[in-house]
């Protein structure tokens, strides 16, 4: 199979650049790859390219006033593609069996389309079939899908381009399965539709044959009867056909809508399951848009899509029948245009969706220019920009021009093209029709045909009215390809949510611990994210229930990843951890939460009521048991200086709170879910002193009791711990309480010198 290459690597060459290619290379062959950067190898910003054909590559590299810089390498000589990153650009490197060649420098931004190219190249470098050249040679890019060849997106593990459409198909159909009396009364319904679809122009036949020009002979009186008969057909017809139109919509509409209420919220509550390490690994928009613009696609593709596949299908196969009973060799006649209508409609369809593709590119930079520089506007002029900016605004705004006019000239073509093609059509019926008419007239006349048996007006009309009814579903029916095949990538992208494993889960064998009492061990403790570096190593410490340990260690030493093991946020990766006697894994992970409160630096809240922020551990709790929390959190009298009090709405859309207010509803939330365990991350940001004493007084009492760790920013902490865990590079540094660890000459001491002369340089200052 041959390198299907992507367009954005096809892009438009420049003339020059063209001309000079030309000239380089003997024979005209296919470029296959044609890419720009922005850069020049000494790093200037210019424009550059690359070109490769099946055996060569060759790039230019702008030099200002001077001729291009020109690269020319034999692809058979390629061994390795390499993308080297730099701090401010990266450069695309061809390694020969003996040499490297620098062949395009490139800014950040191309970073995805240059690796991209990189890849491509090596498999151009190989048969040019996507098969490597040297048996066993080289091993498979990592990162790029084994079939074509692209760069797979950091979001997936598949490949989108090589979805396996009829597999992804058929698990997206089986959630049909619940609702199968619909899916068989919206087929009966869209055999209805085709049905009444295909009857006015069939009615049509026999009011010519009967009415306009009759066959046999007959009274007036008796034409129209059957004259108003059938107008009264006709019009049934319609209205039984827009009746069922209706009918079929809404039952469509309910199906599709209620499958992707089942999918959405099957992939939600999968997701909420997911552990942290997928958040880690997939980007927050990415999985916001696989739950709703995938989904709705999918919609799309069910309601609208899936119907009018079903009912053109069945248009032209009722059409076909019709026509060859009536006449079968008409029929094949009439056939005759639709197959150069079939690959018309595809090959202009193909083309056309490139082509917008890429207008719509350049015009969405349009926008980004812009979006730029309109905000921007002072610092154009403060630097004299005008004329540069108007420049680039042109360059833009000049190729938005010449892909319009592309698209213009490809839609100018296409029309006359396909008109052309069922013309042809209507020709031929005419012509063959109408001789048809004329020689069995003639046999009519002569005896030697039955008028009944003869070809008639009526029919010709048949066919010239089917003729016409072919063409849109026949358009449409080209792009089912396509259209199944972004379903299916659609489909792909969410059931890869719902097929992600949640790392971290019960078994059957866990165990409930409704009261912990909060003595925690760490045994051997060896944590890492990547299976690379260890963000812990070796840790071992005990912790008595309601004891408070301060954290403490410079920045990246572990802290937060110890935390996040408490919490059973990731499974140790050696070691174990102990709650009151159970290995952490062995405790349902509900019960083990239940009893964590976390108060974090930057605490989160969710659109709602301060309220409903409050309870967010304990939904059903009562208002005198929120307003007591409050209280407890030092939050209840900057609550009500609100207007709507404990009502005030909070989050993105609501008020928004100060760091030291949401930091105190943050407390009050932990002090009403009143659990065994704490987790604080104390706010690093400055709160003034009224405030930070609020908070440290709320603290104070929240911690009362309950075994906590806190992650230490400050002196105060540090003293108020019990003792004190400072963590460096992964390590357990040192244990013990404040005193003991000044006395050491260690890390915790310079850290505390280190903050007293801080704090002495920021109370200089203020
Ligand atoms: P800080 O005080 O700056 O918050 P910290 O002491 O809490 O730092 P951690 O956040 O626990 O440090 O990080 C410990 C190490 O683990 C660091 O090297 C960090 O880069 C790495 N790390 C943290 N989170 C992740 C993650 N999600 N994936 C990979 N590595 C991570």
């Amino acid at each position: 199979m041959p390198l299907e290459i992507p367009d954005e690597l096809q892009e438009e060459v420049p003339e020059e650049i063209k001309r000079k290619f030309e000239k380089l290379i003997e024979d005209p062959e296919v470029v296959q790859i044609a890419i720009s950067s922005d850069m020049n190898l000494d790093g200037e910003y210019t424009e550059s390219w690359l070109l490769a054909t099946d055996q060569w590559v060759i790039s230019f590299n702008s030099n200002h006033a001077k001729e291009p810089e020109i690269i020319q390498l034999p692809l058979h000589d390629v061994v390795t593609v390499k993308t080297r990153n730099y701090i401010g650009n990266g450069m695309l490197e061809l390694h020969t069996a003996k040499k490297a060649f620098p062949v395009l420098r490139y800014s950040k931004t191309m970073n995805a389309k240059i690796s991209d190219a990189a890849g491509f190249l090596e498999m151009l470098s190989g048969d040019g079939t996507g098969k490597e050249k040297r048996r066993g040679g080289r091993k498979r890019r990592e990162g790029r899908c084994e079939k074509c060849g692209r760069a797979l997106p950091h979001w997936s593990d598949s490949c989108p381009h090589c979805v396996e459409t009829r597999r992804m198909m058929f698990r997206l159909l089986s959630y049909l399965k619940p609702y199968w009396y619909l899916v068989a009364i919206g087929t009966v319904i869209a055999l209805a539709t085709t049905a009444l679809g295909l009857l006015p122009t069939y009615i049509f036949k026999y009011l010519v044959d009967s009415v306009f020009v009759p066959v046999v002979q007959t009274t007036a009186e008796n034409r129209f009867r059957l004259l108003n008969l059938f107008i009264f057909a006709l019009i049934g017809a319609h209205v039984l056909n827009q009746a069922v139109g209706t009918t079929g919509g809404y039952v469509m509409q309910w199906l599709g809508n209620r499958v992707i209420y089942d999918l959405r919220s099957q992939a939600y509550r999968h997701l909420q399951m997911l552990s942290l390490s997928f958040y880690n690994k997939n980007e927050t928009g990415r999985l916001i848009a696989r739950i709703s613009e995938d989904t709705s696609r999918l919609r799309w593709f069910i309601t609208e899509s899936l119907r009018d596949l079903v009912i053109d299908f069945l248009m032209i196969f009722g059409m076909c029948v019709i026509l060859f009973r009536e006449d079968w060799q008409l029929a094949a006649l009439t056939l005759i245009p639709l197959p150069v209508l079939a690959v018309g409609a595809g090959y202009f369809g193909e083309k056309m969706h490139r082509l917008f593709h890429r207008l719509w590119r350049r015009v969405s930079a349009i926008t980004a220019i812009l979006a730029d520089t309109i905000p921007g506007v002072k610092v154009v002029k403060a630097f004299a920009a005008e004329d540069r900016e108007v420049d680039r605004f042109n360059v833009v705004n000049k190729e938005v021009f010449d892909y319009s006019i592309r698209v213009a000239k490809l839609t100018l073509a296409y029309y006359p093209i396909m008109g052309l093609a069922t013309f042809a059509g209507g020709i031929i019926v005419r012509w063959f029709g109408g001789r048809q008419i004329i020689f069995d007239d003639v046999a009519v006349a002569a005896g030697q045909l039955q008028p009944e048996q003869a070809f008639t007006l009526g029919t010709l009309m048949l066919f010239i009215g089917y003729m016409m009814q072919f063409y849109r579903p026949i358009q449409s029916l080209t792009r089912i390809n396509e259209r199944f095949r972004r379903a299916a990538t659609a489909a792909e992208r969410i059931f890869e949510i719902m097929d992600a494993d949640p790392e971290i889960k019960d078994t059957k064998d866990s165990i409930e611990l409704p009261q912990l009492e909060g003595r925690i061990r760490f045994e051997n403790v060896t944590f890492t994210y990547d299976g690379e570096k260890n963000a812990l190593e070796n840790i071992n410490f005990e912790v008595q229930p309601g004891e408070m340990i301060g954290l403490s260690g410079p920045s990246g030493a572990g802290k937060s990843t110890l935390i996040s093991l408490v919490c059973r946020f990731y499974d140790v990766t050696e070691g174990a951890i102990y709650i009151d006697g159970h290995d952490i894994r062995d405790i349902k992970l509900n019960s083990l939460r239940e009893q964590i409160g976390v108060v974090l630096q930057e605490p989160f809240l969710f659109h709602g009521s301060i309220a409903e922020n409050i309870a967010y551990g304990k939904p059903n709790a009562s208002k005198e048991e929120i307003i007591s929390a409050a209280i407890a959190a030092n939050a209840h009298h900057f609550i009500m200086d609100f207007p709507d009090g404990y009502d005030t709405q909070v989050g993105e859309r609501g008020v928004s709170l100060s760091g030291g207010e949401r930091q105190r509803i943050s407390i009050a939330r932990a002090i009403l879910k009143d659990p065994r365990i704490l987790i604080l991350d104390e706010a690093t940001s400055s709160v003034d002193t009224e405030t930070e004493s609020a908070i440290q007084e709320a603290i104070e009492r929240l911690v009362e009791g309950r075994t906590t760790f806190a992650i230490a920013h400050r002196l105060s902490t540090l003293r108020r711990a019990n003792r004190l865990i400072i963590l460096e590079e992964g390590h357990l540094e040192d244990m013990g309480t404040h005193a003991e660890l000044l006395e050491r000459e260690g890390l915790y001491k310079r850290l505390v010198k280190m903050q007293s002369a801080l704090s002495r340089i920021v109370a200089v200052a203020g």
